[in-house]
């Protein structure tokens, strides 16, 4: 089965609304590609980024929400919020919020069914440490991946969308080889294979991040399961980011 490369610009705590707007319009110009485009913009340019992207093959997400539907958690922000503001998707369980902000396994996969229950495709991120490599990352991502599944069924599995990030490689300028990336996404397939079968997870798109950019784009896209890709740093300025979309 084929999947269409979907590519994911992670702004981060990046870019004003305005700002958001001027980059969306100078992408639009240069997208000549037809892989999915989708950024994670910060909450505030939400719906201006939906405003400037219609009509386009732009598609508008979310960082982070609450796996409430609701209720009294100040400061937070709920899914069916991120949707009204015209949000299709959600990154959750980046390594920055694992990290910074102690999310665990247990608190993303109820991210994750409060995601699809919202109707917005979650954007599972997965990724070891460097000594976790060093000592065996297989454990690790095993536990991510069937603890960030554990609410999902295997009707709704296609709906997930898979990420994985090698901790060490984000925002490090080190991207793993194609070689790594690739040995360590098909062990995640195999992972997914052994939840929901081979069939379903034959058709279930994993995403590559940790410092992707445009001379690491091509090599790392011929891979067989890595399915697109999810940018951080290179995602920010548009003429950078759509060198990494309109790989060949
Ligand atoms: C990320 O934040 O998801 C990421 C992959 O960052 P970078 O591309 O900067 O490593």
């Amino acid at each position: 089965m084929v999947i269409q490369p979907t590519i994911i610009g992670n702004w981060k705590m990046y870019k004003t609304a305005a700002q958001a707007v001027e980059f969306i319009r100078a992408l639009k110009t240069m997208i000549v590609n037809n892989s999915q485009v989708w950024l994670a913009v910060p909450f505030t340019a939400i719906h201006a980024a939906v405003k400037e992207a219609a009509g386009s093959d732009i598609v508008i997400g979310a960082q982070n929400m609450n796996s409430a539907k609701e209720g009294a958690f100040t400061g937070e922000i709920a899914g069916i919020m991120l949707k009204d503001a015209g949000a299709k998707f959600v990154l959750l369980g980046h390594s920055e919020r694992r990290q910074h902000f102690h999310e665990t396994n247990e608190q993303i996969a109820a991210k994750v069914k409060r995601a699809l229950l919202d109707g917005i495709t979650p954007v599972l991120c997965v990724g070891e440490t460097e000594s976790q490599r060093e000592s065996g990352y297989e454990e690790v991502l095993k536990e991510q991946i069937l603890e960030g599944f554990k609410h999902v069924e295997k009707e709704d599995a296609d709906k997930v969308i898979l990420a994985y990030e090698p901790v060490w490689a984000i925002g490090t300028g080190k991207t793993a080889t194609p070689d790594i990336a690739e040995e360590t996404q098909k062990y995640c397939r195999s992972v997914l294979a052994e939840h929901f079968g081979k069939r379903a997870s034959n058709s279930m798109p994993i995403l590559y991040g940790g410092s992707v950019k445009p001379e690491t784009m091509s090599a790392l896209m011929k891979e067989k399961d890595i399915n697109g890709v999810l940018v951080g740093g290179a995602s920010l300025d548009p003429k950078t980011f759509s060198q990494i979309v309109n790989f060949t």
